[in-house]
């Protein structure tokens, strides 16, 4: 017999277009799937897991972040773009050991976990030996957490890996043999908890050869990819989706990160060849990549997914990223009606919801890490990945509009219970595995790269005392 588990009486979202908001419902799980989402539904032999008066949602989808760096959190806060790459990618990554790969991974997927994120892509552009891919992913095992392990590259060189002579001066390229090792040993099948992703840099970062090898290498491989675009005020982020254009190389499903800056003909070209974007709110205004454009991708048809990109300098999670694309988006809309004049009792056109928020936040993100067909949503068939969250909270209570109390309201804090295919993995606001030896593992790191890092140059770091 399968584990059976019965959540009852919560108010359920389940994200679904048919199945919508339900003020008062169950959700049966076996084993791994949802079976059944109702009112009073019984199931012989049951755990019963009560949720009266909470909040009953897809687990949240992470749909971009550089998971290696969280032994190195919020040791940015002040960083615009320009200086993260200096000081992260070009002093920190170099040093970086796999056993540092490990434990920061590790010590982040759990934070994913203990904040109701039940599914990370994580973009791992730290790929300095073999060993630290399988740090990587064996750390991603570790946690149980739902992953797309995206294969990236080494970060030994800034020069090497990101600015070359005229900003395209690579000639290196992702690790061919290394991915298909990868892909082979632990990713032969697609359906399991963890899959494969290709982290890619594209057109702008480096030539045109190495561009072509990377994309046909995800290609031969069966994997999407995933790629920064359109960023800051750098000259190199600029024509990057044309480019992929003329080397007829826009293939669908792939995600384009930030998206900050598309012109109309990009938004065009995303759409049709079925691309979607990753959306980094709070660290996009924060960092100075732009704004992040919800109301223009909806407006042009593309999927959008949250993501929280960088631990270095802003928390993680998706109460943030929803809290900075509805307050930021919303706000150009409040300022564009203000410059157009508008009377004051007229709505400000174009305005995002708390509803667009919340999808964005899982099923949305599930369609751009592509697992839209598993995760996501709450309907019976789908894996049991699915988060509670306390209504009775002082910061919760009294609810009135559920949704709103996710994205207005809720945090960390809230996050009672945590599902991944249906494996209970925190439970009465707890984590089940101990943090004792994560956190030792990631705070020896954390000493290691400080004393790598050597002397900070103004601006890169805050005094350490
Ligand atoms: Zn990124």
């Amino acid at each position: 017999m399968t584990d059976r588990i019965l959540i009852r009486g919560g108010i359920v979202l389940t994200q679904d277009p048919e199945l919508g908001e339900m003020p008062n419902a169950d959700v049966v799980i076996e084993g791994d799937r949802i079976s059944a989402i109702g009112k009073d539904l019984s199931a012989d032999g049951a755990r019963i897991v009560d949720a009266e008066g909470d909040i009953v949602i897809p687990g949240f989808i992470d749909t971009h972040r550089h998971t290696w760096e969280t032994c190195i959190r919020t040791c940015a806060p002040d960083f615009a773009l320009i200086t993260y790459f200096s000081a992260i990618l070009d002093k920190f990554a170099p040093h970086y050991r796999a056993e540092d790969v490990y434990s920061a991974t590790q010590w982040g997927a759990l934070e994913c976990i203990n904040a109701g994120i039940t599914t990370l892509v994580d973009w791992a552009h730290i790929m300095n030996t073999p060993d630290h891919a399988d740090a990587s992913v064996n750390a991603l095992q570790a946690t149980g957490i739902r992953s797309v392990f995206a294969y990236g590259f080494p970060n030994t060189s800034l020069v090497d890996w990101w600015f070359g002579p005229d900003y395209a001066g690579s000639v290196l390229t992702s690790d061919g043999d290394e991915a298909r090792r990868l892909r082979s040993q632990y990713f032969s099948s697609d359906e399991g908890r963890i899959t494969m992703g290709l982290a890619t840099r594209g057109p702008g970062f480096c030539k045109p050869e190495v561009v072509r090898h990377d994309w046909e290498l995800a290609k031969e491989l069966d994997v999407d990819i995933t790629v920064h675009v359109a960023m800051d005020r750098f000259g190199y982020t600029k024509g990057q989706i044309t480019a992929l254009r003329d080397m007829d190389l826009l293939y669908p499903d792939t995600t384009y990160v930030h998206a900050s800056h598309f012109t109309d003909e990009e938004w065009e070209l995303v759409r049709d060849s079925g691309g979607n974007v990753s959306l980094a709110p709070q660290i996009e205004i924060q960092m100075g990549h732009g704004w992040a454009p919800a109301v223009t991708a909806v407006e042009y048809g593309v999927p959008i997914g949250l993501s929280s990109d960088v631990a270095t300098t802003a928390s993680a999670d998706q109460f943030t990223q929803m809290h900075a694309v509805f307050g930021s988006e919303r706000g150009r809309k409040h300022q564009q009606a203000w410059d157009d004049d508008l009377d004051g009792l007229e709505a400000s056109p174009g305005l995002i919801t708390a509803r667009d928020a919340l999808f964005w936040a899982t099923l949305g993100g599930a369609e751009v890490a592509g697992l839209a067909d598993r995760t996501g949503s709450l309907i019976p068939g789908k894996k049991a990945d699915i988060v509670i969250l306390d209504g009775s909270a002082v910061n919760m209570a009294p609810i009135i509009d559920p949704v709103g109390a996710v994205v207005c309201a809720a945090d960390i804090s809230n996050v009672k219970t945590v599902l991944i295919d249906g494996e209970v993995l925190k439970e009465d606001f707890k984590l089940k595995t101990s943090l004792d030896e994560p956190r030792r593992q990631v705070e020896a790191s954390r000493d290691y790269l400080l004393d790598k890092f050597g002397e900070p140059e103004p601006g890169w770091l805050p005094a350490t005392g």
